[in-house]
């Protein structure tokens, strides 16, 4: 029999409902080639949310989620939500989401399209070839830690790491690493801050259990400028939630658009797939939003998540396929395009690829 699937599906704000849109579909079309089914359950969260229940994470998503083999959002926030306060926000729905789901592991692969290596603003004999992990800690640290507050004349918040929150990041990382290149760096602020300084022994002490893979460290000022000047020179990069969150978006630079790139924040119950990308109000509705980042998430599911790694091969060789015969989205329009394409033009091309898999 086949095997059959439950996705909960968060589409959001902005953007997020039109890359969904697309990531279902090539989902679809990798259901049929591969003999999977899935079925989708839709939840409110972000600013739709706040304007139709009132608070940004309803339970009913929450529960949904903790009940499905895995989670595909969008994104969530604009300008109309802005000002409210911040439980209302619909950013903080997301940190509560995955506070409540613990998915403490986010995986950010940054990567270059050989056919878009031209695309970023650094030379290609810099990022070509670019194949680097990020490994960021994304239910602790300073987004979460407490005491936090903004008073009259003073705001703060608190980084704070527990032993054991660094202990399983550091394992994802090294785990991770030993599939690949074998070399972690792990970046912090060690020279000013004790949070840092705690993080590298903890390092230091898991990298005892894996004497095959190189262990190095890094502050993040370093990071940023060592990411621009020779990003070849890093595998998987371990990092804190707040410093990966801004490393991982100027790494993605590296690959011209931050509208490519896939994540996954995995957990022990149940795993998020997102791009990585916000919810580009600028943007939306106009069908010119890249969806190639929430379809590539939605490989990165199949692949750690629903465990078919073939259909995750057939959807990043379809993507890479449509890159090369030069189809564009307007983000990466000056890059090569024989073709502009429409977000919608964008998924069905890779699904047709998709669905026609089984045929080649
Ligand atoms: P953003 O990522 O939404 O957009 C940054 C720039 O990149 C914009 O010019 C946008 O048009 C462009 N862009 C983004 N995704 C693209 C795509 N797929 N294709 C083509 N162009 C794309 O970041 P921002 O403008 O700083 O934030 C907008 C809103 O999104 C804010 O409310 C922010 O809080 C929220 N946000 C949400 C998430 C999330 O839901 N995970 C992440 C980041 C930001």
């Amino acid at each position: 029999m086949s095997k059959r699937y439950k996705v909960a599906v968060i589409k959001g704000d902005g953007v997020g409902p039109e890359v969904i849109e697309e990531a279902k579909k090539v989902l679809d079309a990798a259901a049929y080639s591969f003999r999977f089914t899935i079925d989708y359950y839709d939840y409110l969260m972000g600013g739709v949310a706040v304007d139709r229940v009132g608070v940004p994470l309803p339970d009913e998503t929450l529960c949904g989620c903790l009940d499905a083999d895995a989670i595909l959002f969008g994104a969530v926030g604009g300008g109309k939500w802005d000002s409210l306060e911040h439980n209302f926000r619909p950013e903080h729905g997301l940190l509560k989401l995955r506070k409540s789901l613990d998915v403490f592991a986010n995986l950010r692969p940054i990567f270059v399209y050989n056919e878009l290596a031209d695309a970023s603003t650094l030379k290609t004999e810099v990022i070509s070839g670019v194949d680097i992990m990020v490994v960021r800690e994304l239910t602790g640290g300073i987004y979460f830690g407490e005491p936090r507050a903004k008073e009259e004349d003073k705001a703060y918040n608190t980084m704070i790491y527990s032993r054991e929150e660094i202990h399983r990041i550091a394992k994802i990382a090294f785990e991770t690493a030993l599939k690949r290149k074998k070399k972690v760096c792990s970046v912090d602020k060690a020279n000013v801050l004790e949070v840092s300084r705690f993080w590298r022994e903890e390092v230091i002490r898991v990298a005892q259990e894996y004497p095959d893979v190189a262990l190095t460290h890094m502050y993040v000022d370093n990071a940023a400028m060592q990411l621009i000047k020779n990003p070849k020179q890093f595998d998987v990069i371990l990092t804190g939630n707040l410093f990966g969150d801004i490393l991982s978006d100027e790494a993605s630079m590296l690959c011209g658009s931050i509208g490519l790139l896939p994540s996954a924040s995995i957990g022990h119950k149940v795993s998020l797939y997102e791009p990585i990308h916000g919810s580009a109000p600028d943007i939306a509705k106009q069908g010119i939003v890249n969806p190639i980042a929430a379809i590539a998430s939605a490989s990165m599911m199949l692949r750690y998540s629903l465990q078919q790694e073939e259909a995750a091969n057939a959807i990043d060789k379809a993507i890479n396929k449509v890159l090369k015969d030069g189809y564009r989205t307007r983000d990466i329009a000056s890059f090569g395009a024989k073709s502009l394409c429409t977000t919608d033009d964008m998924g069905t091309l890779i699904a047709n690829i998709v669905s026609r898999h089984e045929k080649e």
